[in-house]
């Protein structure tokens, strides 16, 4: 869920004190501004067939059978197996492990690029 919370200021308006009318301002404690290019969609929301499926995601194993597997900390992570996982989550790339060979690091890179990472 993106919005995990939020604070509503209700109130009436001060230059308008007799209005029949309510102000309400919602402060959101989470960035929302992923979903804002979708919201032009909303009055098509019926003709849209809803996917219930995340988007794919980089398999860590995969990752790390392109990896030298040497454990030799030049990328900073004390593994090879912890540096797959960030590559995962997008943290890391194929330019943050310098024990790369170029042609691993090519097939690394084209892999990581076929998904969309934050
Ligand atoms: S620099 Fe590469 S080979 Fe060395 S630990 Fe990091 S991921 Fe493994």
């Amino acid at each position: 869920m993106l919005l995990q919370s939020y604070r509503l200021d209700i109130f009436n308006s001060e230059c308008n004190p007799g209005a029949m009318t309510e102000m309400c301002h919602a402060h959101l404690d989470q960035d929302v501004g992923d979903v804002l290019p979708f919201l032009n969609a909303w009055e098509h929301r019926y003709d849209i067939e809803p996917s219930h499926e995340g988007l794919p995601r980089p398999k860590v194993i995969h990752i790390l059978k392109l990896l030298p597997k040497t454990n030799c900390r030049e990328c900073g992570e004390p593994t090879c197996m912890v540096f797959a996982a960030r590559a995962a989550e997008g943290a890391k790339g194929a330019d943050d492990c310098p024990a790369l060979e170029a042609g691993s690091k090519k097939k690394l890179s084209d892999y990581l690029s076929g998904f969309r990472l934050a």
